[in-house]
């Protein structure tokens, strides 16, 4: 069984401990490699190599970095087969699932190939008589990244390309139950000419991620996660001086009027809901059916859910795939069953699927509730799994109510023939990223992406401008080349243009 070790300073490393933690194919349910986990003195080695490096990658011109950005995503397009293999096996989720992830994250390295544009500063020519005031942003130094399971490819890429292309260097910790795409991308950047400790990969958990968030060196932290973690990340970094956006959980709501083409509204909610096997942040989990919606939509949907192909993501014929791990299965299965012992009706029942050759694979069925109340767990609880629970709404401005009282903001979506009720869905949603006839509104790469309320902390959002704004901070000159006649016109009063 292969051992995953880390990446720190250009070459592989089994660190400093001793403890390993299991990395399961979730299609066979078996543990297929070993994965090393970090020690602090770890951390610290890769912080130190990326404190180093940062002393010459932060000097580099901006051509050189351009360079290695063009470089890398020639490379991570070539690969992309073999990055959605090495998702698909350790994530479960179908390959064509896979490369889509990789593609949305290469539309970030894209992006950061602008990076001489991004980084233009400003310039006032003559604010004060004889006085230029211009402005440009410097890189933060140490960049820690911090990544769920669920896009082990997508979720670093919306960090590091930015980051390094701004001139900071990277130490990335991902998810432990996942960690091979983040190796892979690490040879293909030092490939792509990137200097040795510019990026760096440490795994682990707990214990490494505490050294990252405590470490003096590291100057930024960027979190995606569950909403726990994330506001541990950010008080964390905050108490130790860190720059942090913490981006955390979701309930993703979808609103149905009954002016919508609903045929067209139950592929999509059908896509949504059970694509990944519904562990996206952007998966849609409750559908709100308003006014004489409802038992129309129920019975599309309930049609649509029976019909997805479930298998491994390593068959062609497979639209979705296991959860991660046989916990995952047991407490979606566990949420499932207090929804029907709570009064909703079970339309479509994912329990106890069984794959035929994949029977110790870690499946859960597409699962569709209905009738769901929003004092249920079902409703409450971030599920992260393939089950899409039916409330019903009297009117548009209930259901934009019922999402607004949710603790989460990250993203949701609006199916209807009306402009009118689209656009006071738009205006009166507090929700960070929005759907019109469109399920899963993922920002592209040259926007920002990023919710509101309990699905992150920290005013920046990740890539897109927010993203240079995080990872750079700004310098300001007033500059003044005096002619010699003017040379001795100081004052002591506070400066004022003249
Ligand atoms: P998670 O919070 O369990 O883990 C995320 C990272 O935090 C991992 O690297 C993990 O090792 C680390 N971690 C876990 N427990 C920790 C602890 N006690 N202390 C310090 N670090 C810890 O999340 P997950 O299960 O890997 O991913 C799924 C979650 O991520 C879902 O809640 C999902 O909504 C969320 N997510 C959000 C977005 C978004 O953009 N808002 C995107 C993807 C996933």
């Amino acid at each position: 069984m292969a051992t995953i070790e880390h990446w720190i300073g250009g070459e592989f490393t089994a660190g400093s401990g001793d403890r390993t933690g299991p990395v399961f194919n979730p299609a066979t349910g078996q543990q297929q490699h070993d994965v090393v986990l970090a020690t602090p003195a770890d951390v610290d080695a890769a912080v130190a190599a990326a404190r180093t490096a940062f002393e010459s990658w932060s000097q580099a011109s901006l051509s050189k970095r351009t360079k290695v950005m063009f470089n890398f995503r020639e490379l991570v397009n070539a690969r992309v087969k073999e990055i959605a293999e090495l998702v698909s096996d350790e994530h479960g989720k179908v390959l064509s699932d896979a490369a889509g992830e990789v593609q949305r994250g290469l539309e970030v390295i894209e992006f950061a190939c602008g990076i001489p544009q991004l980084l233009k500063g400003e310039y006032s020519d003559q604010a004060s008589t004889g006085v230029d005031v211009f402005s440009f942003r410097e890189p933060l130094g140490v960049c820690a990244g911090i990544t769920p399971f669920n896009f082990p490819a997508m979720v670093p890429m919306w960090m590091y390309p930015v980051a390094i292309a701004c001139g900071n260097t990277f130490v990335l910790k991902p998810s432990e139950r996942d960690p091979s795409a983040s190796n892979y991308v690490a040879e293909l950047l030092k490939e792509a000419g990137l200097p040795d400790g510019v990026f760096n990969v440490v795994h682990g958990d707990k214990t490494a991620v505490d050294a990252l968030l405590q470490h003096p060196d590291v100057a930024a932290v960027s979190f995606v996660g569950s909403t726990p973690i994330a506001r541990y990340i950010y008080e964390q970094g905050n108490a130790h001086g860190k720059r942090v956006q913490a981006l955390g959980g979701a309930k993703n709501h979808a609103i149905i009027l009954p002016d919508a083409d609903l045929e067209f509204a139950a592929g999509h909610l059908t896509a949504a809901a059970f694509g990944s096997a519904g562990e996206r942040c952007m998966a849609i989990s409750a559908a709100v059916a308003v006014g004489g919606a409802g038992d129309a939509l129920v019975d599309l949907v309930n049609r649509k859910a029976g019909e997805v192909k479930v298998g491994s993501g390593r068959d062609a014929a497979s639209e979705m795939g296991p959860v991660v791990t046989a916990a995952a299965k047991q407490r979606i299965e566990g949420l499932i069953d207090s929804g029907e012992r709570q009064g909703a009706k079970v339309t479509v029942d994912g329990r106890g699927l069984s794959v035929p050759g994949f029977e110790e694979g870690f499946f859960v069925g597409p699962t569709v509730l209905d009738q769901v109340e929003p004092s249920m767990d079902v409703y409450r609880e971030e599920i992260f799994g393939p089950v899409l629970s039916v409330v019903r709404a009297d009117t548009v401005d209930a259901a934009i109510e019922l999402i607004n009282s949710n603790p989460y903001g990250n993203g949701t979506a609006i199916f209807t023939s009306s402009g009118e009720a689209a656009r006071r869905f738009q205006r009166g949603v507090k929700v960070g990223m929005i759907g019109i006839n469109v399920p899963i509104p993922v920002p592209m790469a040259y926007y920002s992406f990023g919710g509101w309320k309990d699905s992150l902390f920290g005013d920046k959002h990740v890539h897109g401008p927010e993203g240079v704004s995080f990872y750079t901070r700004a310098k300001v000159v007033t500059s003044r080349w005096p002619h010699v006649s003017h040379a001795y016109d100081a004052s002591l009063h506070f400066p004022t243009a003249s």
